[in-house]
């Protein structure tokens, strides 16, 4: 096949896109538009030859914005349109060929993703309707963590609300995880034991052993785990009683106050960038160097507690925004794991920024930076879909 894919990322309020061609040589057309259901929507993107555009789009829902990007695309067709969708459950365990059947499964899933997988879902609704007789996938957060046992899968609780609610741990940014170990697969000659790490503002940890995901640090929401920008990751599970007992919160502030207002934000009481704690911290901010010193504790706990999955481990692999460009983020993990036998090539560290590639070991287990590219997976896998219908 040799065309391109349509890559949407629908959320609630904005619609990511890339068109992306079955050759990395060819350019990607992508954008994003966004502050869709308000008055002042608007779409930016790069166009073919490289240039940015910037165009207002009024009150446009999602269906115009769609019609909008359809425009951008500069009258190529695409083979199928590949969504990423947030949760799967227990039903999908890999990428699925859209149809009545599997929107109602999705539908089905919503309870537990209520704020992403409606979303999701419209984007879905509204392409099959803009697009009709084009192939589409969906490609779930969640599948490739499917992999996961039991004993990894399944919380300490009564058995019941596992059965009977799905109330177990999913995981999620699999496809990035996938995309990056199956990366280092093809970099190394190995098809090993990674610890992978996906830095960006939302933050997770995985093991991987020959291909398949044995144990990951998000849970039945993307609230568990180590810190991020504005979530907390793991707190004391008896937290959400003392709030509300001690300072009478309702569900709703507690929500509120682990999704958004905690993590490198919360901490700090800056920031949820990392680029403005760094600098922070080099001017003395004491808030912004807790933050930091927090975040990277956290990771390299989390990536200790996972080596337990593994038979064997053979590296570790960053990625995200953070994982991808902080040398000194990459430098305290790795410090903060003695016993891991890690040596890092401190020089090549600090080079290996601005969407690089590299190993930056010097030695040891290998150490890598490898850019994450969610857009490439869903489209890989999308394409994957379309030849196994073929065949
Ligand atoms: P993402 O969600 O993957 O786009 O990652 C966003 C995070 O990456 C934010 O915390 C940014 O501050 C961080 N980030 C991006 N560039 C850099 C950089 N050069 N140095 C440190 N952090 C960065």
């Amino acid at each position: 096949m040799n065309a391109s894919v349509l890559v949407i990322n629908c959320g609630s309020s904005s619609i990511k896109y890339a068109l992306v061609p079955s050759t990395p040589e060819q350019p990607r057309l992508a954008g994003l538009a966004e502050r869709l259901g308000g008055s002042d929507a608007r779409l930016r993107g790069i166009d073919s030859r490289g240039d940015s555009f910037s165009q207002a789009l009024g009150d446009a829902d999602h269906t115009r914005a769609l019609e909008a990007i359809l425009h951008r695309l500069e009258g190529q067709r695409p083979l199928a349109v590949g969504h990423r969708i947030v949760h799967g459950g227990e039903h999908f365990t890999r990428a699925a060929l859209i149809d009545d059947d599997v929107v109602a499964a999705i539908e089905r899933t919503a309870a537990l993703a209520p704020l992403h997988n409606p979303a999701n879902l419209a984007g879905v609704k509204a392409t099959r309707r803009l697009f009709p007789g084009l192939p589409q996938v969906a490609v779930f957060d969640t599948a490739f963590h499917q992999t996961l046992p039991p004993r990894a899968y399944r919380y300490a609780l009564p058995e019941a609300l596992y059965h009977d609610h799905g109330i177990r741990r999913y995981g999620f940014h699999g496809t990035s995880h996938a995309y990056v170990s199956q990366r280092a697969d093809t970099l190394s000659g190995l098809e090993g034991g990674w610890l992978t790490a996906h830095l960006g503002n939302g933050c997770s940890t995985c093991a991987i052993w020959q291909g398949q995901s044995l144990d990951t640090s998000m849970g039945l929401t993307p609230l568990e785990g180590v810190a991020m920008g504005t979530r907390s990751g793991d707190v004391d599970p008896g937290l959400h009683a003392h709030l509300a007992r001690q300072l009478g919160w309702p569900l709703e502030r507690i929500d509120e106050v682990l999704n958004r207002e905690s993590g490198l934000l919360g901490l700090s009481g800056l920031t949820n960038d990392m680029r403005e704690l760094e600098a922070a911290e080099a001017h003395g901010h004491p808030g912004a160097a807790l933050a930091i010193e927090v975040f990277c504790y956290r990771i390299a706990k989390s990536l200790a507690a996972l080596s337990c999955a593994l038979p064997r481990l053979d590296g570790l692999v960053f990625t995200g925004g953070i994982g991808e460009n902080s040398a000194r983020v990459r430098e305290r993990v790795i410090l903060l794991l003695p016993h891991f036998g890690l040596q890092l090539n401190r020089t090549v560290n600090s080079e290996t920024i601005r969407g690089r590639e590299g190993r930056i070991d010097a030695g040891g287990r290998q150490l890598w930076v490898i850019p994450t590219d969610e857009e490439g997976q869903i489209a890989i896998e999308t394409r994957q879909q379309l030849q196994e219908a073929s065949a």
